[in-house]
């Protein structure tokens, strides 16, 4: 089975979070931060389009490694770590400073590490084939400051060219070694235990919220809901299937009742519509 790109879970998380409870400075920030980064690594992906790739690849050999994209050929794989860095890039001795602060991890090295650890996987498992590693800046407006063109990086009007120059090979094979290189992935990722926000039921604003403002939504009739803020509009059915998915994405393990759904909502859907909808699902 190859990977396709999925939201991250973490990301999704947050997303159910945001309007529940408050968000510190640094769970706010790394919110955006995870939003950006999805919309960049998507932004890739119409790109490689036509291409084969793997994405979201997390491996293990000692160390752990997550590689964004992966684009598989019968002759070269192409490592690309998605950065959506807005404003000014600045490259001193290998160092990248971001709006004149310097990147704690550093992409370039990180990207290094990372190809390192995906050569000794190939070699452990006797595949013979180079690998090109390339930190992609996505965002066009990003201006770059120190860059030479001998750094493994690509910005955003250098993407296609490069990609037009790459030569396939047999879809059989690529195919075949696309395979044999998807199975290196590990569910064990250190990376997203960290990112796990910790929240409880019992502490969550309940209600329903816009999907973008995340603002409560007030019932403007029987049958329909509307934010606050922007005024979108959503039939209390596809509000309450929207509370429920956030629901499942929150509290996995736990069991849905009416009782709870009801609750959850802020009592905003009678619980005969909630029997009724959770009849139709059956
Ligand atoms: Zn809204």
């Amino acid at each position: 089975m190859k990977k396709v790109r999925e939201k991250p879970k973490s990301l999704c998380v947050m997303e159910c979070l945001r309007g529940r409870m408050a968000f510190s400075k640094e769970e706010e920030r790394s919110y955006w931060q995870g939003v950006r980064g999805y919309e960049g690594e998507c932004c890739f992906d119409s790109f490689t389009k036509d291409f084969v790739t793997i994405n979201d690849l997390t491996i293990k050999e000692g160390q752990t490694a997550q590689l964004d994209t992966l684009l598989v050929t019968e002759y070269t794989l192409y490592l690309f770590d998605v950065k959506n860095f807005d404003g000014q890039i600045m490259v001193r001795d290998g160092i990248l400073y971001h709006n004149q602060e310097r990147l704690v991890n550093n992409p370039l090295e990180r990207l290094e590490r990372a190809k390192v650890l995906l050569e000794k996987k190939l070699l452990l498992h006797h595949i013979r084939i180079p690998v090109v590693a390339n930190l992609v800046f996505i965002n066009p407006d990003m201006i770059i400051y120190g860059h030479h063109p001998d750094l493994p990086i690509l910005l955003h009007p250098q993407i296609k060219p490069y990609l037009e120059k790459i030569s396939r090979g047999s879809l059989v094979k690529v195919e075949k070694l696309a395979q044999m290189v998807a199975d290196f992935h590990t569910e064990d990722n250190p990376y997203t235990a960290l990112q796990m926000m910790k929240y409880e039921y019992d502490n969550l604003k309940k209600g329903i919220f816009c999907p973008s403002c995340r603002v409560s939504m007030n019932a403007v009739s029987g049958r329909t809901v509307q934010c606050r803020k922007c005024a979108y509009k959503n039939s209390k059915t596809q509000a309450f299937l929207r509370m429920m998915d956030e629901y499942h994405i929150l509290f996995p393990d736990k069991k849905v009742s009416v009782q709870n759904m009801y609750e959850w909502c802020g009592g905003m859907i009678s619980k005969r519509t909630i029997h009724t909808l959770f009849e139709r699902k059956k």
